[in-house]
């Protein structure tokens, strides 16, 4: 029986967080360890670079940075395929076919690009290339053919974008490409896992408020210390409100122990319990997680030419796909002159 493929990726913009762990790592993490799928993880670095474009560098030393936390949570080379984007022309070249089948109306469309042009102060004008990167994500998704695609719920206008390319591909041309499908996360908190600040913004590497998983204990704690509760919680004999209450998501997320979250929930509500208190309990509950993650990582951190290599060995199997999926769809298109 012929495997499944997954694909899924993150931008290099900065490190991984909690949102990623739980949106989407964590379905990777199970999906490649069943044996039953080929599994691609792109860095999505020329994406990363439609709103980064000023700070190369930034994007080039985040690269590493995805890296070490896919190593650091499990990601296996044996089993899963990291690669980098910028360093697969196929995409690009697909990326240019793709873009005749999308209207100007539809790209304008799309709500996740809507909010992010409101939260990005793109002063000289919106760029064209981030205003078309779904369509650039089609081609990372369908270069491998991919079924499945673990992401966070943001990304499903994304993965509809992908299935109307594939869609109108294949009727035009033939049935040559492959209708993926979005996989989340089974909880609807880990699904959009909401930022430290209470703002009602998912936790992003872009709004400055993430717990990053190579966050060190300290760093962990302030971070926790400082999140967002109930703002009416103002004495501890007070009854507090768990709902919107950031500091009860994240245990509902991360706490394997339900029995005393629930708990936990029955006391602040009834009042007495203060929220220093819950806060340190949540800080051993992301420590237990964590500090695994973290050490690992250090020890990648300490062999950087084998980071390397396992990119360059993942991008060069990319590429071998890549261009069998770019040569198919040439011929389907009749744009392979010169074979034959
Ligand atoms: P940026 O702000 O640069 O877009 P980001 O934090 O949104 O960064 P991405 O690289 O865009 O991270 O997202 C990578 C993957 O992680 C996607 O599948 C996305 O849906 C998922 N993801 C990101 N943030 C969250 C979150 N807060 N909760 C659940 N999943 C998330
Ligand atoms: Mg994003």
């Amino acid at each position: 029986m012929t495997k499944k493929v997954l694909l899924t990726g993150d931008r290099p913009s900065g490190q991984l967080h909690l949102g990623h762990y739980v949106g989407s790592l964590k379905n990777r993490l199970a999906l490649q360890n069943s044996g039953d799928y080929t599994c691609y993880v792109l860095i999505a670095d020329v994406q990363a670079l439609t709103d980064n474009f000023a700070t190369p560098q930034k994007v080039r030393e985040s690269v590493y940075e995805v890296a070490l936390d896919y190593l650091a949570v499990g990601l296996d080379p044996a089993l899963t395929t990291i690669a980098i984007q910028s360093q697969i022309p196929a995409i690009a070249e697909l990326t240019i076919f793709y873009l005749n089948l999308v209207s100007l109306a539809r790209v304008e469309r799309n709500p996740t690009v809507k909010a992010e042009l409101t939260t990005k102060n793109f002063g000289a004008g919106v760029p064209c290339g981030f205003v078309i990167y779904p369509v650039s994500q089609a081609a990372d998704i369908t270069f491998c053919k991919a079924h499945v695609v673990p992401v966070g719920v943001d990304q499903l206008p994304m993965l509809e974008q992908t299935r109307e390319i594939v869609r109108s591909f294949n009727s035009y041309y033939g049935e040559v490409l492959v209708e993926p499908e979005a996989m989340l996360a089974e909880d609807e908190q880990s699904r959009r896992l909401p930022g430290t600040d209470g703002n009602d913004n998912k936790m992003s590497k872009s709004l400055g408020n993430a717990i990053y998983l190579a966050d060190s204990a300290e760093v962990l704690w302030e971070k926790v210390r400082s999140m967002y509760t109930d703002p009416q919680h103002l004495r501890v004999e007070d009854p507090g409100h768990i709902e919107g209450n950031t500091v009860f998501t994240y245990l509902d997320v991360f706490d394997p122990d339900k029995a005393e979250v629930a708990r936990l929930k029955e006391h602040y509500q009834r009042g007495g319990l203060g929220d220093i208190k819950v806060k340190k309990y949540l800080f051993e509950v992301l420590e237990a997680e964590l500090a695994p993650i973290r050490q690992r990582r250090e020890e990648y951190m300490q062999d950087l030419g084998y980071v390397r290599q396992v990119l360059e060995e993942g991008t060069r199997k990319a590429n071998e796909v890549a261009a069998e999926t770019l040569n198919a769809v040439k011929t389907a298109m009749h744009i392979n002159y010169f074979e034959s």
